[in-house]
C-alpha cells in the first residue's frame, strides 16, 4: 500500500477513487457511494456522509454521534460482499472491519441506495441482514446443512 492507496481497500489511489467523490463529484455506481461514505469515515469527513443521506432519513443522522465513532473506530478494512443495481435502485451489502477499544469488531450491513438527479444517496440500510449470501458448499444431501439450522441439507437450504 502506498500513501495514496484509497482507505476504502478498493486497490485504486484515493485520487482516482473515493477522492473525487469526496470533494462533490456524483458517484458512478451505488458501491463507489458507499465505499465514499467509509473513506469519509476514515478520513472524518463528515459533511460527506451527511450530504449523501436520502431527505427522508436526513433527520436521523446525528452528526456528534457519527464524529464520534469516526474518532473512536480505528476503521481496519472494508469488504463489499454483494453489489447489484436496477436503474436508480441499488443495494449494497458489506462487512466493514475495525477496532474500538481494544476489541476487533465487524458492521455488517445490507444498505439501500436511490439515485436522485444523478447522485447515489444512501436511504436505508439493514444491520446484521437476514439471508447470508450464498455459501459456495459442496455438501450431500443428507449432510447436515451449513447454515448450523441442524436440518438435513436436502431439507433447508438444498431445497
Ligand atoms: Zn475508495
Ligand atoms: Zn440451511
Amino acid at each position: 500500500m502506498t500513501s495514496s492507496a484509497c482507505p476504502c481497500c478498493s486497490g485504486l489511489s484515493f485520487e482516482t477513487c473515493c477522492g473525487p467523490i469526496l470533494a462533490g463529484a456524483p458517484s458512478a455506481t451505488a458501491e463507489a457511494l458507499m465505499r465514499s461514505r467509509y473513506t469519509a469515515f476514515v478520513r472524518h469527513d463528515l459533511d460527506h456522509v451527511e450530504r449523501t443521506h436520502a431527505p427522508e432519513i436526513r433527520d436521523d443522522f446525528n452528526r456528534a454521534e457519527a464524529e464520534r465513532v469516526a474518532d473512536e473506530c480505528d476503521w481496519q478494512r472494508l469488504d463489499v460482499l454483494r453489489a447489484t443495481e436496477e436503474g436508480d435502485e441499488g443495494t449494497v451489502e458489506f462487512l466493514i472491519h475495525f477496532r474500538r477499544d481494544g476489541q476487533d469488531m465487524r458492521h455488517h450491513e445490507r444498505a439501500s441506495f436511490r439515485r436522485v438527479d444523478g447522485q447515489w444517496l444512501y436511504s436505508a440500510g439493514e444491520v446484521n441482514p437476514k439471508g447470508e449470501p450464498r455459501r459456495v458448499v459442496k455438501v450431500g444431501r443428507n449432510e447436515p446443512c451449513p447454515c448450523g439450522s441442524g436440518k438435513k441439507f436436502k431439507a433447508c437450504c438444498g431445497r
